[in-house]
């Protein structure tokens, strides 16, 4: 079954057939994935005995160490091992770092945590670029793709999200896991879904022609002939060298400042390098493609205050008026929960509006993400007005603000994505999908430091001056999206000009 290029890219009907199997394995990594990063901070209070504080410093650079490796397994995978050979590698690694957790959680924490954030930034930008690879430059049924795409990221999410966490503290199968285990199952079962994810990846490449393998050096005479295999020994020696400095810089808060200081710099000098190398028309797509990454930043700094800043709100300040349920297993998973049926109907309502003629462009998608965060977090702020004398205000007012954010998400994040395989050039899309990620790293910092900001507002103070601090914090976050999104639109003729014909 060795299909060439043309023959998968000449799809009927409105996904490629090997879309499915890459949302499989996007879906098992991602619950692998959320479902580590759901025990992370309460497994730290509760198991190993950190403050809260420390805690989620820890949790915070986690984080950041997460997406940021993501630009060096882009890299790697353009320069050496191509987008196949990484997400397997990635996937051991994610592999090895959960079963580290599932055996020897307490002792072995940070062995395991460091094991997998090298291993999902070589997974997850590569998965992502390999989905853009299933279409014609000129193909207007991608955004779709990413979209479906999206919603396996999301579902992947949703399960692993509440699954691990839920074994982890005994409020599933408590019955049949022992006390003392539950926390080596919930791990073990991360490391079960991601050989699942790597065994569906597997059945995959077979139907994936040429697609992600790795490349080839060209002799003066125009021979292709493979690249050293040292060259893929020494990537592999490389990340797992960078096992120790993780965890070293994980254990240190203060390290993840310098580094994200440092980092970003680093990798713009390196970007305007490679830039030097493209021809002009080239270069100009990368400016386009950097444009929505710094604007992206500022999206995930204000969506991201979900696990910061909206998780106390929800806590403090939110009643049960949706059916009974938890504000904070709300807030945790209604993002996700509302993707999961949005993503698909917006991607067939791209596919639709494309066959008018109607179609907005990424430029135009990403102003309305923005414009719908903005009218989000105007809702939070909303919230105020439904409040009780103890400050206590209406989940379902903040459902729908929820679902108003998740316009804006499905409008910018696979969009973004989509974007990112359109404006790199062929030897570049790797490092432009890891830098959009690493872009998401940033908005993650910066969402700390808002949330910190808006957190000593309310030091002391009662549920009703925190309702007040926060919902105001809301607002601000609010106004800056609206204006994010208008002047997205009010500089698109610019941008465009820089995209050419890329849409
Ligand atoms: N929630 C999405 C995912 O996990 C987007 C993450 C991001 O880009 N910050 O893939």
């Amino acid at each position: 079954m060795n299909l060439t290029i043309e023959q998968i890219q000449d799809f009927k009907g409105k996904y490629p057939r090997q879309i499915w199997s890459l949302f499989f394995s996007e879906m098992w990594e991602r619950f692998c994935f959320y479902g580590m990063r759901g025990m992370l901070v309460f497994f730290m209070i509760s198991e190993l005995k950190f403050g809260d504080e420390q805690a989620n410093l820890q949790y915070g650079a986690t984080q950041a160490f997460v997406y940021a490796f993501t630009f060096v397994g882009g890299l790697f995978a353009d320069k050496i091992l191509g987008f196949r050979k990484s997400l397997f590698w990635g996937g051991l690694m994610m592999i090895i770092g959960s079963l580290i957790l599932a055996f020897e959680p307490h002792q072995f924490f940070f062995l395991g945590i460091a094991f997998t954030v090298v291993g999902t930034g070589f997974f997850k930008p590569n998965i992502s670029t390999m989905v853009g690879k299933l279409y014609k430059s000129d193909d207007s049924r991608r955004d779709a793709g990413f979209s479906l795409f999206y919603a396996g990221i999301n579902l992947g999410a949703l399960l692993g999200g509440y699954l691990c966490i839920a074994i982890g503290k005994g409020e599933m199968l408590s019955s049949v896991i022992p006390e003392n285990k539950r926390w080596n199952v919930a791990f073990g079962l991360a490391a079960i879904v991601m050989v699942i994810s790597l065994i569906n990846f597997v059945f995959t490449q077979r139907r994936m022609g040429p697609i992600g393998l790795a490349p080839q050096k060209i002799l003066a005479d125009g021979t292709k002939i493979a690249l050293e295999k040292w060259k893929e020994y020494g990537v592999y020696l490389l990340s797992l060298a960078f096992v120790p400095l993780i965890m070293v810089m994980v254990a240190v808060p203060q390290y993840t400042d310098y580094f994200m200081w440092t980092v970003g710099p680093l990798t713009l000098i390196y970007l305007f390098y490679e830039m030097s190398k493209v021809n002009s028309s080239e270069r100009k797509k990368l400016w386009a493609a950097l444009v929505f990454i710094v604007f992206s930043i500022l999206f995930w700094g204000i969506y991201e205050q979900s696990g910061g800043s909206l998780s106390i709100f929800a806590a403090k300040n939110l009643n049960k008026d949706l059916l009974g349920l938890d504000p904070n297993g709300v807030n945790n998973s209604g993002g996700a929960f509302f993707i999961i049926f949005l993503a698909p109907l917006f991607g067939l309502l791209w596919i639709w509006l494309s066959k008018r003629k109607l179609e907005p462009n990424t430029i135009i998608k990403f102003g309305l993400g923005f414009i719908f965060l903005g009218l989000g977090f105007y809702v939070l702020y909303a919230t105020r007005f439904f409040a009780d004398l103890q400050g206590v205000t209406s989940l379902n007012i903040f459902t729908i603000a929820l679902l108003v954010i998740t316009f804006g998400e499905l409008c910018l994040s696979p969009i973004g994505l989509s974007i990112m395989t359109k404006l790199s050039t062929e030897k570049l899309q790797g490092m432009m999908m890891g830098l959009w990620f690493l872009a998401s790293a940033y908005g993650q910092y910066v969402a700390g430091i808002i949330g910190a900001g808006m957190a000593t507002a309310k030091e002391g103070s009662s549920n009703v001056d925190a309702l007040i601090a926060y919902t105001e914090g809301y607002k601000q976050l609010g106004i800056y999206a609206l204006i994010a999104g208008l002047l997205l639109i009010v500089i698109s003729p610019l941008i465009k000009k820089l995209m050419q014909e890329v849409r």
